[in-house]
């Protein structure tokens, strides 16, 4: 067997893994949850009562920070950092790329008598100024003017980081231009959280409500992600490179007998993520579930909601932890969308709803007929907002990794619907149709209005294939990528639903004020907004062909990739609403536009490199090996007047796929080499001229790989990767 495969073997078979590296049972994860946290709990103990207070109106309602207050929350901080073992600290932000990033300074400060001392001072905390200018900008900043700010954001709480070697305090911060432009994602969340607040409270007033202050948008993201080998990842250049498979045939058992789902998880990988899970705990993350997946050696983690802030910033560091953990266990963790062709990819569930800031949520049909006549209210605006903005929502999902996925028959189709399950769309028929009949099955709840139907108690079934699915109190945004933050699908939901939140609002203000009684206010709205936005509902199979059609037919976007998706994020009527309610400027929303084009090019570039690469260098040679073996059994057996009929075969079948692969090859080279004219063009040349290309040489690949004998093939199988544990 080839040596790289071989000792990758060899050594999976011989390795001990420490796996005893936490232990639940002396300390319980009640006790242990939240220890590294700067916590509402350990700012009362170390905050002056004023400054607490004042802190805390900030975190719970909203209310702009006092900034008078900072040095004092720096002290306390630092102070409790240092007795944590911090020795410095960071301001934790999101750029316009995938990942965190991060910049360390030490608490040191020279005292002026030769020694040192720590300080940490209000304006330290408030705002710093890494010289970033080598993160994507998408034109919002020249290099020459490369300062970026980070401004503290004291409703995601600090924490402390450990290392085997020190600590560090971690400050989640927003990243702003000198211009204060957004080059972040933090920001335009908050704003948009902050739109909709105004919007949804407007609502809520209509209906009474005189309390609430604030409304949360409250976000539960599940993540599947793979664990292989360690040892199969560092031997896959692909996987290393581009976190996924370019070449590999698919195994002769994949996921068809439907054993790992839910299936019981191996020992190595269990220990792993219970080490995920402590690490997260001690840094307040509350994790909640873990189970296998669909596919062979695929996981699924997810904590309970959050405030979508602090949701987003948790779902980061668990993607983080995931990937600096598995190692320790001999795994390599994947998140790309599709690390494996022929078995399901990864996706990230992203569970919305609103809620009031005493935890009222909002998608709840109520107890009382009041309740469920403002949740019906709700709901139409959901309508709304996902009809409007579909093309939005699907730009803000669109990657080169998740285009595997969509309408793969996996993962929800790249068409934009929503599911409310039969109960629900039975009543906004109704509605539509002007009054009440009866519920279908299930537990009634009263609507106490003569003009609406009653309510189905459960809403919730299931639906896998909706991109969109209502689950009862909830929606489920299911067509999110593994890999990507989860930021901007919400603040995409967010500002549609901030729009149409304001138009229903703005509608029964004036009924009402005209002197129309609420309900016969609401009948007419919830009636006209059923008509006009209906379209998006679909409760039936998103992968059927016939639903295509009819999506067509409905006059539903069909983006069926990233090249296609991404110009929705700068159609006019998407700038005008971001602009609208101050979530993004044009110029803010064109640089999203402009980086995710060409990371999109990006990507596929790397990737096709990296076909030529290994092409080349590792699939190539093998084949030539193999038809040398054969040429010379050929010529031997023929001297020595043996049949040569079975192995002539063989060598004209590896000669034709040789012949073929090097031609494929020079043909992917020479498309890598002309990309042309402008971003969008050349993401346009890579998804019709380079990614075609790539297919047809993995293809030829893979028939390699079935050809050429299991020792002399270099890289680890599929066979071998996801069953090998
Ligand atoms: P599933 O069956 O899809 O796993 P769960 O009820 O377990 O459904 O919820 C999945 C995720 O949805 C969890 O992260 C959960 O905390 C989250 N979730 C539940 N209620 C809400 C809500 N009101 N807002 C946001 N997320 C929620
Ligand atoms: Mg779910």
């Amino acid at each position: 067997m080839s040596s790289v495969r071989q000792e990758a073997i060899r050594s999976i078979a011989s390795a001990r893994h420490q796996l005893n590296r936490v232990d639940f049972k002396k300390t319980h994860i009640k006790d242990l949850f939240g220890v590294n946290v700067f916590s509402e709990e350990v700012q009362r103990q170390r905050l002056p009562k004023p400054v607490f207070k004042a802190l805390q109106k900030t975190i719970k309602l909203g209310a702009p920070l006092d900034a008078s207050i900072a040095d004092a929350v720096a002290s306390a901080m630092k102070d409790w950092a240092i007795e944590k073992g911090a020795t410095h600290y960071t301001h934790l932000f999101q750029p316009m790329t995938w990942i965190t990033a991060e910049k360390h300074d030490s608490f040191l400060s020279p005292d002026g008598a030769g020694g040192a001392m720590a300080e940490f001072s209000g304006k330290e905390l408030i705002k710093g100024e890494p010289d970033a200018s080598s993160f994507p900008s998408g034109g919002l900043r020249a290099t020459f003017e490369a300062r970026g700010y980070t401004a503290w954001d004291p409703t995601s709480p600090a924490y402390i980081m450990e290392n085997p070697n020190g600590s560090t305090l971690v400050i989640p911060t927003a990243f702003l231009s000198w211009t204060g432009e957004a080059l972040d994602k933090k920001t335009p969340l908050l704003r948009s959280m902050d739109a909709l607040s105004v919007q949804a409270l407007r609502v809520l007033r209509l209906f009474g409500n005189k309390e609430a202050v604030k409304v949360f948008t409250t976000v539960g993201p599940e993540q599947e992600y793979f664990l292989i080998d360690k040892a199969f990842y560092y031997s896959r250049p692909d996987l290393v490179t581009c976190g996924r498979t370019l070449f590999g045939c698919p195994p002769p058992k994949g996921q068809e007998m439907e054993d790992q789902y839910f299936g019981s998880i191996p020992e190595r990988v269990l220990a792993c993520m219970m080490e995920v899970e402590d690490e997260l705990y001690k840094c307040g993350v509350p994790v909640k579930t873990r189970h296998n997946e669909v596919a062979p050696s695929q996981y699924e983690i997810a904590p309970l909601f959050e405030s979508a802030n602090v949701a987003t910033d948790h779902q980061m560091m668990t993607m983080e932890t995931l990937k600096r953990v598995a190692p320790k266990y001999g795994l390599a963790c994947l998140m790309h969308e599709k690390p494996f062709a022929g078995v399901n990819g990864s996706g990230k569930h992203v569970n919305w709803s609103i809620a009031d800031e005493f935890g009222n949520n909002l998608l709840n049909p109520g107890e009382t007929p009041h309740d469920n006549i403002q949740f019906l209210v709700f709901c139409v605006a959901m309508l709304r907002a996902v009809n409007r903005f579909q093309g939005l929502l699907r730009a803000s999902i669109a990657s080169a990794g998740n285009d595997h996925r969509l309408g793969a028959n996996e993962a929800p189709p790249a068409i934009i619907s929503m599911f409310l399950g039969d109960m629900l769309t039975d009543v906004l028929d109704q509605i539509e149709q002007g009054g009440a009949r009866s519920t279908k099955k299930g537990g009634v709840l009263d609507t106490g209005a003569s003009v609406l139907p009653k309510l189905p108690r459960d809403a919730g079934d299931r639906n896998r294939t909706s991109p969109f699915a209502f689950t009862g109190n909830k929606f489920e945004f299911r067509a999110v990528s593994a890999g990507q933050s989860i930021a901007f699908p919400i603040i995409a939901l967010n500002v549609a639903v901030t729009e149409a939140l304001d138009h229903v609002a703005t509608e029964l203000e004036q009924a009402i004020g005209k002197g129309e009684p609420l309900e016969h206010a609401v009948s007419a709205v919830l009636v006209r907004l059923v008509k006009e936005n209906k379209r998006i509902i679909f409760n039936g199979n998103g992968y059927s062909d016939e639903w295509k059609a009819e999506a067509t037919g409905r006059g539903l976007l069909s983006l069926r990739d990233t090249p296609d998706a991404l110009p929705q994020l700068i159609a006019p009527e998407v700038v005008a609403t971001f602009e609208r309610y101050k979530v993004l400027t044009e110029r803010e929303l064109r640089a999203r536009y402009d980086v995710n084009v060409e990371a999109y090019t990006k990507t596929i570039n790397v990737e096709g490199q990296l076909m030529v690469l290994i092409a080349n260098r590792y699939l190539l040679p093998a084949a030539l090996e193999y038809q040398t073996q054969l040429a010379a059994n050929v010529a031997a057996v023929k001297a020595a007047g043996g049949s040569t009929a079975g192995a002539s075969k063989t060598l004209a079948t590896v000669c034709t796929l040789v012949d073929r692969f090097r031609d494929q090859i020079d043909a992917l080279a020479h498309a890598l080499e002309h990309g042309n004219g402008s971003p969008e063009g050349h993401a346009r040349h890579m998804r019709d001229d380079v990614i075609p290309r790539m297919q047809a040489l993995r293809d030829t690949g893979d028939q390699l790989e079935v050809v050429v004998p299991s020792a002399q093939w270099p890289l680890p199988s599929y066979r071998e990767m996801l069953f090998v544990k």
